[in-house]
């Protein structure tokens, strides 16, 4: 069953065409990346899909309701929820406070506006710590949730950032280019913890990423972009042996 829908979506930065007629579907509990060139329209649909950009034309819809049109706090609200490149880490906080910002979604006793103050929001408190360390766990940071975020080695703050956004609970968790400036070692660390995630908590991801080895590893489906059109959908077998994809990205 279709989760999430992308119809016919259009993008047009004055004369540029940014994304031309783009349709996909991406079922419920899968990991869908989408993949092309510099300059194909990747971080444009990411950007249509969480309402930081309007569409030119087309529509989104998400769980059967149109989305299109809706302001990025409403989309994220309905669980769907980015992470940015280069997304900011308090590099003095430890790795633990850094990930509890991202409990910011579901707080209802003013845990971030009116202090600890009251006993519903040490109770929160408690609870997010404990989702924390929980969240921690899964993308394997648990051993080091106590140390300065600034101690940990470009890599792993990639983690933490993934780590927050799963903190406010996802439906779906849009992930740009999560791989970029990491090495091989860490490019494939970073691909076992989105698998993990996914296995263990069921969410639906979409994947912006140029490493190869992680979008083959990961991905039940793929689109390829180039220049703002879709050229092809498959899985990683089918996507790796098209000659078109070869062509004009893996070829490169
Ligand atoms: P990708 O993520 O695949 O590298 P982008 O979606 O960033 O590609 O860009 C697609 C095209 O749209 C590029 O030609 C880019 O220069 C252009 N573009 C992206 N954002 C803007 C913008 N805000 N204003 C004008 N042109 C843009």
């Amino acid at each position: 069953m279709t989760y999430l829908e992308v119809k016919d979506a259009m993008k047009r930065f004055g004369g540029l065409q940014a994304v031309n007629n783009v349709s996909f579907s991406i079922k419920k509990g899968t990991i869908f990346s989408m993949i092309g060139p510099n300059g194909s329209g990747k971080t444009t649909l990411l950007n249509l899909i969480t309402g930081f950009l309007p569409l030119t034309g087309g529509k989104i819809r998400f769980e059967g309701r149109e989305i299109s049109g809706k302001a990025p706090f409403q989309i994220a609200h309905l669980g769907i929820i980015r992470t940015f490149q280069n997304g900011s880490i308090v590099k003095d906080a430890t790795v633990l406070d850094n990930v509890m910002i991202g409990a910011y979604r579901y707080t209802k006793s003013g845990f971030w506006t009116g202090g600890f103050s009251t006993p519903n929001s040490r109770k929160e408190e408690k609870w997010i710590r404990e989702k924390a360390k929980e969240v921690l766990k899964i993308v394997g940071l648990e051993q080091i949730a106590n140390q300065p975020a600034s101690t940990l080695p470009f890599g792993y703050q990639r983690l933490i950032e993934v780590a927050r956004v799963l903190l406010s609970e996802p439906k779906v968790m849009l992930l740009d280019e999560p791989a970029a400036g990491l090495n091989d070692a860490e490019s494939l660390r970073l691909g076992e913890a989105i698998k993990t995630i996914n296995r263990e908590l069921g969410i639906t991801t979409i994947l912006v990423e140029h490493h190869m080895g992680v979008v083959m590893e990961v991905s039940d489906q793929i689109i390829v972009l180039n220049n703002g059109e879709r050229i092809a959908e498959g899985i990683a077998r089918e996507i790796s042996q098209n000659p078109q994809v070869i062509e004009v990205y893996l070829g490169r």
